[in-house]
């Protein structure tokens, strides 16, 4: 009977098509591991400067075309895991930590410069692109952070956007999209929008998205936390 039970419950799974039991997950020091050859390989960097040569390219075809009449030309930057990397840290801490542990980390100001990115960066500067950060950092590490971006190679941007008021409290992806707007009525025509994370990108008000990848923590769209691991 126990055989015939056991058999019809296979049966069932198989018609259905749904797991009757649930998987063992990918153990999670394996996944750890992944990361880091990922990272230690060079092909995190490659892939960071693939996406990223894609958004020279596209701000060289934007050039010849005019923009909406009275706008001026600007990008949008995310920092973290976009401008700035947070990777010595994240080992260090064994991909973990509390929020307090990432404020602590992220206060020494010490991220090192994502180097493709500055890259895109020095060419809007130089082609009279506007540059603006918009980080869901929050207003009271605005000087660690502009000191982090000035060491890092960063300079004379247009302007460093951190979480204030109400925004504190919103989703990351509503304090962003409306920073953009804000841009939009100032009189920016945003060509270009670049981040790690599906927040940073939703919402409009950039003519073209570019998705950096980011194997190592996601931000929830609808969350208000800066961090998630
Ligand atoms: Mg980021």
């Amino acid at each position: 009977m126990k055989i015939f039970s056991s058999f019809l419950l296979c049966l069932f799974g198989t018609i259905t098509g749904c797991p009757l039991f649930a998987k063992e997950p990918v153990n999670l020091s394996a996944c750890k591991q992944e990361v880091i050859r990922y990272y230690d390989s060079g092909q995190y960097h490659q892939d960071m400067n693939d996406v990223i040569q894609q958004a020279i390219a596209y701000l060289k075809q934007k050039e010849h075309q005019p923009l909406p009449k009275g706008k001026k030309p600007a990008i949008v930057l995310d920092i973290d895991e976009t401008a700035l990397s947070n990777y010595p840290d994240m080992l260090k801490r064994r991909f973990g930590g509390t929020d307090q542990d990432h404020a602590t980390d992220k206060d020494a100001g010490t991220n090192p410069v994502i180097m493709p990115t500055l890259t895109l960066y020095d060419y809007a500067k130089a082609h009279h692109v506007a540059v603006f950060f918009i980080t869901s950092r929050h207003e009271n590490e605005r000087d660690i952070t502009a000191k982090n971006l000035h060491e890092a190679g960063y300079n004379n941007w247009d302007g460093l956007t951190l979480r204030f008021g109400r925004y504190n409290h919103a989703s990351v992806a509503t304090y962003k999209t409306a920073m953009r707007q804000r841009l939009n009525k100032q009189g920016y025509e945003i060509l270009e929008n670049i981040g790690d994370q599906e927040s940073d990108l939703t919402g409009g008000f950039a003519d073209k998205t570019f998705k950096l990848p980011n194997p190592f923590y996601s931000i929830p769209l609808q969350s208000p936390l800066g961090f998630v691991a």
